[in-house]
């Protein structure tokens, strides 16, 4: 008999999910924020709160705060574990950099549960730099100011040096001239950092962001430069940090390695000419959202904590060979801190190609190809699967010909399309069982596999999905504890061919299908889909007007759970608003074409088209299975935030 236990295996949740999720005996996911094993949250019943509640329609959101306290917990304690091991004689300076995820609520609990270890913030533009003082960092916690800046930026920088632990990182030569000349003006003597290109470059997908031809940093002859800048004015001992990044997702432990010996013997030359007090190792560290631990893009071949090892021992060996002291260690890892502590739940609304339909016998006067089809259909076996599906195409193309031709109706012509179609399903599975991995078998199979339409948009909640082809877990929330009878793939609703999930969790490359249970008659069905906090939440885009989903926040405490904070997702208006449709005037506008046409519109008609414009300007973007009324008559409920902005 099917069991939990098997449901775990075949999606490897052990293998991606960190100790976060398990499945219960009921077969439902459970979730462990903190990962302490009394304290779960049993998804099915988090969804019957959500679905009993009814201010919320799925798709929602859903954010585990303590996830994000337990990641900031686990990577500065790996750090401070080496540093122990290998008595290290410094110390290690968390950060967040800000890109990863702004949300304000995402930002407010990293700021919250990252304070007992002083963590900072990094931030690369004027806009993050405001919402980072806008959330109060406590005076202690290094804010680092990188990217592009421009006077604005650098004057808002320098005026909050005396309040702040500022330090602006130069990450184009040229930025010190400006850096020194405001700060001149401003009367401060700035706090700067350095951000140096390595030979040494990243793997994986943003390999571009290290190596030589990075988009920043300063080559060996620039950080020279700027260091003898900065000694002519009597102030070397402004430079504070030695800054490299060389991209996101490092999935090779080799790799990093090989930039951490280089930079940190940078650091130890450059610690000679001035008092530098950090050395920044950047970002990096790898997440494995498929669960291979290998060096594949989705993937890391390494641990975190072999991360840290390498990382601090690195440092202590250069430094001790170069007889300099050992600077605080600090890393800026986005993507490990926050990848985990959000999922996307949604439901499936339907089935595409359900083409199956009763075999009819084949009539005297239908034409010749369904008879062949149909022999075809009949005669096909693992021997002669190859040659009855080439026949097939080539009685499909007659029979289509024909139906051009004005030869045949719509009625042969359906006939002839469910035959084919039956062809190609019998086709697919005699050249699985065959063992035929020919790319015309494949395709086929992936052509005759059910596709299950999801309601979410894979560009707003998942972009890395489609943009760089990034694999997140996507799986079934319950019925885990029956063994799953179809493979699917999940289209979203999107209008987009591209909206679809291609790649599913289990081994290193991503499995095409998911294995899925079959759908049930009054039942829903909800899938999840893993590991959406770092980057998808503001990369995400507004394809086909779909919004930012519902958010619920959950916390688990004394062997229970509750949800601490709903954020309502984005309606129709606010997207029409948003893109300057200015809703305001929306209706009276419609309503105005209306009546300036020529046949005479009733006053009643007038009403119920207004009726049903408000209504769904008022509506959530994505399809609501709810009955209508009860849904939105409590979305104004006094325990909804409500966001101010599009966010
Ligand atoms: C993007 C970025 C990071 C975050 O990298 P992760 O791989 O998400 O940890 C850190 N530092 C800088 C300078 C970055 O640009």
């Amino acid at each position: 008999m099917w069991k939990a236990e098997d449901s775990i295996e075949l999606y490897g949740i052990e293998n991606w999910g960190n100790g976060y999720f398990s499945v219960n005996d009921k077969g439902n996911i459970i979730i462990f924020p903190n990962k302490d094993r009394t304290q779960s949250v049993d998804i099915m019943d988090l969804i019957e709160e959500i679905e009993k509640s009814r201010d919320l329609e799925f798709p929602v959101l859903l954010r585990f705060p303590q996830m994000l306290e337990d990641r900031i917990n686990e990577i500065t304690g790996s750090f401070l574990g080496s540093i122990k091991e290998f008595s290290y004689k410094g110390t290690y300076q968390p950060i967040f950099p800000m890109k990863v995820n702004q949300r304000k609520e995402v930002i407010e609990y990293i700021i919250k549960y990252g304070a007992k270890h002083k963590l900072g913030l990094e931030v690369g533009t004027k806009a993050e730099l405001l919402a980072a003082l806008s959330l109060g960092l406590p005076k202690e916690a290094p804010l680092i100011c990188n990217g592009y800046k421009d006077e604005d930026y650098l004057r808002l920088a320098l005026s909050i040096h005396n309040i702040n632990n500022i330090i602006i990182v130069v990450d184009l030569f040229e930025e010190i001239f400006d850096i020194l000349k405001y700060a001149d003006i401003m009367g401060i003597v700035p706090r700067i950092g350095m951000r140096v290109k390595l030979f040494a470059r990243g793997s994986g997908r943003w390999v571009e962001s290290g190596g030589e031809s990075a988009k920043f940093g300063l080559s060996t002859s620039e950080a020279l430069e700027l260091m003898k800048i900065l000694k002519e004015r009597g102030i070397t001992d402004s430079l504070k940090m030695i800054h490299f990044h060389i991209g996101s997702q490092i999935t090779d432990i080799r790799t990093i390695k090989n930039a951490m010996n280089e930079a940190a013997r940078i650091y130890a030359k450059a610690r000679k000419m001035a008092n530098i007090e950090y050395l920044n190792v950047g970002g990096g560290l790898s997440v494995d959202y498929n669960g291979s631990n290998t060096a594949t893009p989705s993937s890391a071949n390494y641990s975190l904590r072999e991360y840290a090892n390498d990382v601090v021992y690195t440092i202590q060996k250069i430094c001790e060979d170069e007889d300099v002291p050992c600077p605080t260690i600090v890393s800026e890892s986005g993507r490990a801190i926050a990848a985990y502590h959000s999922m996307l739940i949604f439901k499936i609304i339907g089935k595409k190609n359900a083409k199956d339909s009763l075999l009819r016998t084949p009539k005297e006067e239908d034409p010749i190809q369904i008879d062949d089809l149909c022999s075809a259909f009949k005669e096909i076996n693992i021997e002669n699967y190859k040659e009855h599906y080439h026949d097939a195409l080539q009685y499909r193309d007659e029979l289509y010909d024909s139906f051009n031709l004005g030869n045949i109706g719509l009625e042969e012509r359906a006939k002839g399309e469910t035959l084919f179609w039956m062809v190609c399903k019998k086709a697919a599975f005699l050249a699985k069982q065959a063992e035929d991995d020919s790319d015309e078998f494949l395709e086929l199979k992936k052509l005759v596999s059910q596709k299950y339409i999801g309601n979410f948009s894979l560009f707003q909640s998942v972009p890395d999905m489609w943009g760089v082809e990034q694999i997140f877990p996507t799986i079934p929330l319950h019925r885990l504890n029956e063994m799953p009878s179809e493979r699917g793939r999940i289209v979203d609703i999107t209008c987009d061919s591209d909206g679809e999930i291609k790649r599913y969790a289990g081994d290193s490359e991503g499995l095409e299908y998911l294995e899925m249970h079959s759908l049930m008659e009054n039942e829903d069905y909800y899938l999840g889909i893993f590991l959406l906090g770092a980057y998808q939440d503001t990369l995400g885009d507004f394809h086909n007007l779909l919004g930012c989903a519902h958010e619920v926040h959950v916390m688990a405490e004394n062997d229970d759970w509750y949800i601490c904070q709903k954020v309502e997702g984005d309606t129709c208006k606010k997207l029409l608003d948003f893109f300057n449709y200015e809703t305001k005037d929306y209706i009276w506008e419609i309503m105005d074409r209306c009546v300036t046409k020529k046949e005479y519109i009733h006053k009643k008609e007038q009403e119920v088209i207004e009726a049903e414009l408000n209504r769904t300007l008022k509506g959530y973007t994505y399809f609501i299975t709810k009955p209508n009324g009860t849904a939105k008559s409590k979305v104004d409920g006094p325990d909804l935030q409500r966001p101010e902005a599009l966010r």
